[in-house]
């Protein structure tokens, strides 16, 4: 007999992992279904966010800021390290540690919780009165299993550029950029998005001359322009990273031991590079191959994401799905409020996320945060609006981290003065973005803000001048 759930999700990354813990602490007899396998081969739960994302990315970077501050940061301090060295494998190995704690600790809530965590492909065969069918496939093993409830939560995996399929030797992914094993001399990356830019900036800071090719006629278009003026500035000037946007990629040939990639500008000039890695950083699509049978009838959207309403509903019952694989930003926290809120609607509950109020990191250094409308998106809508900025230079906590580089931004309605958008770029952007969250979830005003104490010295003081500064009456500016 096959055994029979509840609710069955597929996929252990951030959506899936969390909307399994959810119902099953909700009292529903849960299982989640994932096949993704680390570089030794054994099943590692957690998805792309743990395995091969968010975690070893962030790991990395931080190994080689260390590095930048022991070359350049220390001795402002007075501090001298005379023959530094650096040991890339200690790096990746640490990295790796990283990830299989966590991703063991995923197991470990599991057991905690009482899901059921079974290992392969799953795929939803059909209906059998009021349950799904689904088989999990593990190499020549078949499983079928039964639930009332199915939560696709499959992710997404990279795009690829047709004439340079990722072998992840010279042509890489997230995963291959992750685990370079020793720093190559020149660096090309395709796109400059989130990703691009963070691997870009961990093997710069390594020593590696960092080539970034861009399609889009801009850089980062979906940032404030202000923020993505000034990241460029810093990228380009300060960090050495080589930037190039309206471009056309052409081919691209593999040689033994480098990679050469034909351009075009936007003007039609023809340029060719050599690398000695690739990483191609394009975007990402929607894992639904092979997830459901035709006869079910699963719906997907033109690029292959599976079709959701607001509440992560698809229009067959009791199928829900979440995270990278439906519409929206690809972003872990995203994908992981999903989850929550959708065994929290099976439960009968009702639970809202506000789409506005999510909030976006890019981890290069200074890090990039911002939550909201940005001042472009206001124009555009003819929304009137009041601004208030301030600047890391003056603020005491920031000087004493020796990380002055980047502002705050604020934006609030001209009429109500409710906050609209909050823009950072600066230390701990990714952490002081919250106070910004949260406001906006309350509905807050510029004007609560400027009435919170903040704490002195304190990178949130800045927030906080932005906030006053709305109101022109910055008492630091
Ligand atoms: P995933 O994490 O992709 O998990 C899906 C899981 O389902 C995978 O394990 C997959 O193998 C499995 N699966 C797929 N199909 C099936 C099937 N049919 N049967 C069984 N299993 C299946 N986001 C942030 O918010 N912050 C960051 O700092 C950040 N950094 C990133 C850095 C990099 C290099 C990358 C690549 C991504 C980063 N992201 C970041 C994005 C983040 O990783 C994703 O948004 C997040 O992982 C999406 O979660 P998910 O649960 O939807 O899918």
């Amino acid at each position: 007999m096959s055994k029979s759930f509840d609710v069955v999700v597929i996929g252990a990354g951030p959506g899936g992992y969390i909307a399994a813990i959810r119902a099953a602490q909700l009292g529903f007899n849960t299982a989640c279904i994932d096949e993704f396998k680390n570089k030794e081969g054994k099943a590692s739960l957690g998805g792309t966010c743990l395995n091969v994302g968010c975690i070893p990315s962030k790991a990395l970077l931080e190994s080689s800021e260390n590095v930048e501050r022991v070359e350049h940061k220390f001795a402002a301090h007075g501090i001298t390290v005379e023959g530094m060295k650096f040991d890339v494998s200690k790096m990746l190995e640490r990295k790796n540690g990283i990830v299989s704690k966590l991703t063991q600790g995923i197991g470990y809530l599991f057991k905690k919780n009482k899901v059921d965590s079974l290992h392969g492909h799953g795929k939803i065969v059909g209906r059998v009165g009021d349950k799904w069918q689904l088989e999990v496939t593990d190499g020549d093993q078949v499983e079928v299993v039964e639930t009332t409830h199915v939560i696709i939560a499959t992710g997404s995996t990279p795009r690829q550029l047709p004439q340079a399929p990722v072998d992840n030797i010279l042509v890489l992914d997230n995963d291959g950029a992750l685990s370079i094993p020793a720093v190559p001399k020149r660096l090309g990356v395709i796109g400059a998005g989130v990703i691009g830019l963070e691997m870009g900036s961990v093997w710069k800071r390594l020593g590696a001359e960092v080539t970034i090719l861009e399609g889009a006629p801009g850089f980062l278009l979906a940032a404030d322009e202000a923020i993505a003026k000034e990241a460029h500035k810093i990228f380009t000037k300060d960090l050495g990273l080589v930037i190039k946007t309206s471009l056309k990629i052409g081919n691209i040939t593999k040689g033994e031991n480098d990679v050469t990639v034909e351009y075009t500008d936007g003007e039609g000039n023809a340029f060719t590079e050599v690398f000695d890695k690739l990483i191609v950083s394009i975007g990402r699509l929607p894992n639904t191959w092979n997830l459901a049978a035709e006869s079910v009838g699963l719906p997907l959207d033109e690029r292959g994401y599976v079709i959701v309403d607001g509440d992560c509903r698809t229009n067959l019952p009791n199928v829900w799905a979440v995270g990278d694989v439906v519409r929206g930003p690809m972003l872990a926290h995203k994908a992981s409020e999903e989850g929550v809120a959708v065994a929290e609607r099976i439960a009968g509950q009702h639970p809202h996320i506000d789409f506005n109020n999510v909030p976006w990191v890019i981890y290069t250094s200074p890090e990039m945060a911002w939550v909201g409308k940005t001042e472009q998106a206001l124009k555009a809508e003819g929304v009137e609006y009041r601004k208030g900025q301030f600047p890391f230079g003056p603020n005491g906590r920031a000087l004493g981290l020796g990380e002055t580089a980047g502002f705050v931004k604020m934006l609030a309605c001209a009429k109500t003065d409710r906050i609209l958008g909050v823009h950072i770029i600066g230390p701990f952007a990714s952490e002081l973005i919250t106070e910004a969250v949260v406001a906006m979830e309350f509905n807050a005003s510029s004007e609560d803000i400027a009435r919170i104490v903040h704490a002195h010295p304190s990178l949130s003081e800045a927030l906080h001048e932005a906030a006053l500064g709305v109101d022109k009456r910055g008492l630091h500016s």
